[in-house]
């Protein structure tokens, strides 16, 4: 790969596009070649050689190095499985009989892996509201219970939107001697750049922006310590939990057109949370480039942008959000986001979804599509939805 020749400083946008390809060899290939071999020729006491497929493969390295330049890491990402794999490692970073204090609006399989892990190990999960920064700093120290050591944060939060001071959090942890693990899905590396806010490891799911396209599930850790990428890669190959190499490749394929993608989702994104605030058939918008989401400044300072993801209450409650999913016609009703089709789902319907997000809630991924189009499909299914 030939990272090192290119320019220093390219802004993400670029690296998106350049990072990861071969060496320029007249004659060569411009992509990566999709290597499908589960073992390599070696004899002896290995020496840094490829040796086996689940340790090391060549069909990573290019989305590697990629998703770790975007991150602006030193070190190349670690690819896994699907973006569960990946926090499964990151989660395995907390200490035995430890706490892991993470938000109250997550990914829900992340707090259930984090349950089931503390179930395991004695250890406890302590819920917080992340956009409370005395709270989570008061959840780090707590007078009783056990010390944390690892910090999960996500921002904005999946579903309701909450954004945190990544950098004052982060100094927070540090202090209290515990790790902070940001999954930075919601944002991506254009949006925010946790390493550079004081994180230790950055957690993707790579099946939705980076990869873009909702045909590939795969995950991704990246860190700038050696010793925690050391820690992660030990978990990576024990627990098998990788990559194949089409969908490695697939992801990178879908990574070169992300700056395109998000800043053309990114504005479609604020454009319609301005006009929804706007519309009679609607109770509630929340994005946090609204002036009304309760951290939206603090989200113009930390984030270059404000996401692609909106919610919506209806007026009419869970019925009238039930019918609207079943009239949009370009809308794809379903779960999952970061696609270049929008996509819109309520979020209760999942009984699994925190009590705290209501039950009218609509959580919409914007993607790419010309933005009236999407307007117009959406007022008119909030119209279809008040008949029921
Ligand atoms: C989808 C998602 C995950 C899980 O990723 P998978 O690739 O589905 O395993 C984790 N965190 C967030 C914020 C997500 O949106």
């Amino acid at each position: 790969m030939s990272t090192e020749n290119l320019p220093e400083r390219l802004s993400p946008a670029t690296v998106a596009v350049a990072a990861g390809r071969p060496d320029r060899v007249k004659g060569g290939p411009v992509n990566p070649a999709v290597v499908l071999s589960s073992t390599y020729v070696s004899t002896r006491e290995p020496g840094g050689e490829l040796l086996y497929a689940r340790y090391d493969t060549e069909t990573w390295h290019p989305l590697e190095e990629t998703i770790g330049a975007l991150e602006g890491s030193a070190l190349p990402a670690l690819v896994f499985s699907s973006g569960m794999a990946a926090i499964d490692a990151a989660l395995r970073l907390a200490a035995p009989g430890t706490a892991v204090v993470a938000p109250r609006h997550a990914y829900l399989a992340t707090l259930t892996a984090a349950r089931e892990q503390a179930q395991r190990e004695g250890s406890e999960v302590r819920l917080v509201d992340i956009a409370d920064t005395d709270a989570v700093v008061a959840a780090l120290r707590p007078a009783d219970g056990a010390a944390a050591s690892v910090l999960w944060i996500e921002s904005p939060t999946n579903p309701m939107l909450e954004v945190a001071d990544v950098p004052a959090l982060a100094a927070a942890a540090r202090e209290a001697g515990a790790l902070t693990v940001v999954d930075n899905t919601f944002a991506t590396p254009l949006g925010q750049r946790p390493l550079g806010q004081g994180a230790d490891v950055v957690v993707h799911s790579v099946t939705k922006f980076l990869a873009g396209h909702s045909d590939v599930l795969l995950g991704a850790a990246v860190t700038d310590d050696a010793g925690l990428r050391r820690r992660l890669h030990a978990r990576r190959t024990t627990g098998g939990a990788i990559a194949g190499p089409w969908e490695s490749w697939l992801a990178l394929r879908g990574l070169r057109t992300l700056a395109l993608r998000v800043e053309r989702s990114q504005a479609s994104a604020l454009e319609l949370a301005r006009r929804l605030e706007r519309h009679p058939l609607v109770a509630g918008v929340s994005h946090p480039g609204l002036p009304s989401h309760p951290q939206h400044e603090r989200a113009t300072a930390l984030m270059n942008g404000y996401g692609s993801i909106l919610t919506l209450r209806p007026v009419g409650g869970a019925a009238a959000a039930d019918a609207l999913t079943e009239a949009v016609r370009l809308w794809v009703p379903a779960t999952s986001l970061g696609g270049v089709e929008s996509s819109l789902e309520r979020r209760r319907r999942l009984a699994a979804e925190a009590p705290t997000v209501p039950e009218d809630l609509l959580r919409l991924s914007v993607g790419i599509e010309d933005v009236e189009d999407l307007w117009a499909d959406l007022d008119r299914a909030l119209r279809l939805a008040q008949q029921g």
